[in-house]
C-alpha cells in the first residue's frame, strides 16, 4: 500500500507569485550589474546607453519624447543627451513639427555606439536559450501579461506591443499559429509576438481592452 506522505510544501512555501517576483528582482540586479559594467567598458553610463539604443530603435525624437519612451525624468534625460552631445555621438536638428524645438539624432559615432549597447543584453538571451521549445513562447505570453500590466499602471513606459497594436487580430486561426498581423496580412504563432515593433501603431481603448479580453485567456 503506498505510503500517505504530507503536503508538506503546501504549508510552508512562500505564495508562487512572490517567489517569481524575488526571481524577476533577481534578474534585475543581475541586468543592472552587467548594465553598469557593460557601460563602463564603451565609456558610457546605462542611461547613455539607453538614450542611444532608442533613438537607433526610434530615429529622432525631442529631448520630450526621448524622456516620455525612457520612463525617466527631463532632467535626467538632458544631462544623458548634455554629455552625449560632448562626446559626439548625438546632434540637434530643428524640429519642422515646432519651430522652438529640436530633435536629437544619431551621429556615425553614436551609431557605432548604439551598435555597441545593443549587444549589452547577450548575456541574458544566452540564459533564455536555456529554456525548451515550449517554455520560451509561454514565458514570452507571460512576459507579455505582465509589461501589460505594469503599462496599464503607468509604471513603465509604454511598449509598441503587438497586444496594444490595431494591426494585431488574436486568436483567429486554427492551428500552431492563432494570431493575425494585419500589417503584414501574415499569421503568427504566440512566439512571434513582438514587444518592441517598428511598425506599431496603438489601437485605440476600445480595441485593446476587445483585443485583450480575446487573447489573454488563451494565450
Ligand atoms: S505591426 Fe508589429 S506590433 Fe502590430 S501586430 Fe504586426 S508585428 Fe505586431
Amino acid at each position: 500500500m503506498p505510503r500517505r506522505l504530507p503536503i508538506y510544501f503546501d504549508d510552508h512555501s512562500e505564495p508562487l507569485e512572490r517567489r517569481i517576483a524575488v526571481g524577476l528582482h533577481k534578474l534585475a540586479l543581475a541586468m543592472k550589474h552587467q548594465a553598469w559594467t557593460k557601460a563602463n567598458d564603451d565609456g558610457l553610463s546605462p542611461t547613455q546607453g539607453q538614450v542611444l539604443a532608442t533613438l537607433a530603435a526610434e530615429g529622432e525624437l525631442t529631448g520630450t519624447e526621448l524622456a516620455e519612451r525612457l520612463g525617466l525624468t527631463l532632467p535626467t534625460t538632458s544631462d544623458a543627451v548634455r554629455v552625449l552631445v560632448d562626446k559626439g555621438a548625438l546632434v540637434k536638428s530643428p524640429d519642422p513639427r515646432h519651430p522652438r524645438a529640436s530633435l536629437l539624432g544619431l551621429t556615425a559615432h553614436g551609431r557605432s555606439l548604439a551598435r555597441k549597447v545593443s549587444t549589452w543584453p547577450d548575456f541574458l538571451a544566452a540564459a533564455v536559450g536555456e529554456l525548451g521549445d515550449d517554455e520560451r513562447p509561454a514565458f514570452l505570453s507571460g512576459l507579455v501579461k505582465m509589461l501589460r500590466s505594469l503599462q496599464t499602471q503607468g509604471l513603465i513606459p509604454t511598449s509598441r506591443m503587438c497586444v496594444t497594436c490595431r494591426f494585431f487580430e488574436p486568436d483567429v486561426h486554427d492551428g500552431p499559429m492563432p494570431h493575425h498581423c494585419a500589417f503584414v496580412d501574415a499569421p503568427m504563432a504566440t512566439g512571434h509576438l513582438r514587444l518592441d515593433c517598428a511598425e506599431h501603431d496603438e489601437a485605440d481603448a476600445a480595441r485593446r481592452d476587445a483585443v485583450w479580453r480575446r487573447f489573454a485567456p488563451r494565450a
